[in-house]
């Protein structure tokens, strides 16, 4: 196990600047996620660390060895990228042994290694087929034997399962995960798909325009992002401006249109003045209805419209003017549209972002 450390790592591509001085440690075993809008540098993050691109200023280490500039076949990653591309006249078992071949390991060795790679992928069964006889959860899975066999450092994950539907993908990336765990690989897996990075990851980073924006666990990230791209970025949440009326510590009191909130502070390391214009964040699962004024932290509204699915309702609360999202389990208020209610949150679940 190696921990990934990058040091000040920029990334030009011409005039345009895909990289911004980034610094960033995966820990060694870590399964940690880059997350990001199309076009932030997720994926040119990961080629830098795969070595298919130098980068123009920083340093990449694996564990205490400096790699920035080694070719990629002399740094040991395994890889798997959205188009696995397995060779199509090859079986599953050879398509495994090519990455050893090359390496000119003994055939006695290729073969128990071929075997163990495909067993930790549950494809024993399919060695003498052709990837064309498997579907696209077997093909992908040959794809990770084929990253492992080679006893990789570390693994390198682009989009490893956008070819699959939505089944599929559930149950790859548990596989994913537990493949990496016993392993103990440390793994970079870059993502659109915000689920797959918060069920499985160990960390993830926030990036944007070539920025780091955060780096925490799923639930720090999730529960405290600290800006306001963040939040919009991970899960749902609805933004009111507001205004600091006091502060203590990290929890702030604001004035808002719709009623005073206190809440935690985004970012503890830039409190906002008293006075100062700050947007407040609610995740639209951490409001509670009620036909009470709660004591605090609470809004009287109206059901606009609803949206039932089952387990849960998607509610359009309606406080004056302002429309909030509630989504409340196990619905009881469905068709209460005409009645007054009272839709409250704990502090801890109010996050308050300076811009
Ligand atoms: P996506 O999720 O769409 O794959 P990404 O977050 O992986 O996006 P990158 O592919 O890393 O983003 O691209 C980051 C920026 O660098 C983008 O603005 C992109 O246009 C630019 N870029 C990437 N590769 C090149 C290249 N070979 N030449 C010029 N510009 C590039």
């Amino acid at each position: 196990m190696i921990a990934i450390r990058i040091e000040n790592l920029t990334k030009r591509f011409g005039s345009a600047v895909a990289l911004h001085g980034l610094d960033l440690k995966v820990e060694a075993g870590e399964l940690f996620f880059l997350l990001g809008p199309s076009g932030c540098g997720k994926t040119t993050l990961l080629r830098s660390i795969a070595g298919f691109y130098i980068p123009d200023e920083g340093r990449i280490f694996f564990g205490d060895e400096e790699v920035t500039k080694l070719p990629p076949h002399k740094r040991n990653t395994g890889m798997m990228f959205q188009s696995y591309a397995l060779w199509p006249h090859l079986t599953v078992a050879a398509n495994v042994a090519f990455g050893l071949e090359e390496r000119k390991v003994p055939t006695a060795e290729i073969r128990r290694r071929v075997g163990e790679a495909l067993e930790s992928v549950r494809m024993s069964a399919y060695a003498e087929r052709k990837p064309n006889q498997l579907s696209g959860g077997q093909q992908q899975r040959v794809a990770l034997a084929r990253a492992l066999v080679v006893r990789p450092r570390c693994l390198l994950l682009d989009e490893p399962l956008s070819n699959l539907d939505a089944k599929l993908r559930l149950e790859m990336r548990s596989e994913i995960r537990r493949v990496c765990k016993e392993f103990k690989l440390t793994t970079v897996y870059v993502t659109h798909d915000q689920k797959e990075a918060l069920s499985i990851s160990d960390r993830m980073a926030i990036l944007e325009s070539g920025h780091i924006l955060q780096v925490g666990s799923p639930r720090d990230v999730y529960r405290r992002p600290r800006r306001k791209t963040v939040a919009n970025f991970i899960g749902d949440t609805d933004f009111v401006p507001g205004t600091v009326r006091s502060l203590s510590g990290e929890s702030v009191v604001v004035d808002t249109p719709v009623g005073v909130f206190t809440g935690l502070l985004g970012d503890p390391t830039s409190p906002p003045a008293v006075g100062a214009s700050v947007t407040v964040s609610i995740r639209p699962e951490c409001w509670t209805l009620s036909e009470r004024m709660p004591e605090r932290n609470g809004v009287r509204g109206r059901i606009g419209g609803s949206t039932y699915l089952g387990e849960i309702a998607q509610y359009d609360f309606r406080v004056g003017e302002t429309l909030l999202k509630v989504y409340e389990l196990n619905p009881r208020h469905l068709g209460q549209a005409s009645t007054d209610l009272y839709a409250s949150v704990a502090p801890e679940d109010v996050v308050i972002l300076t811009a």
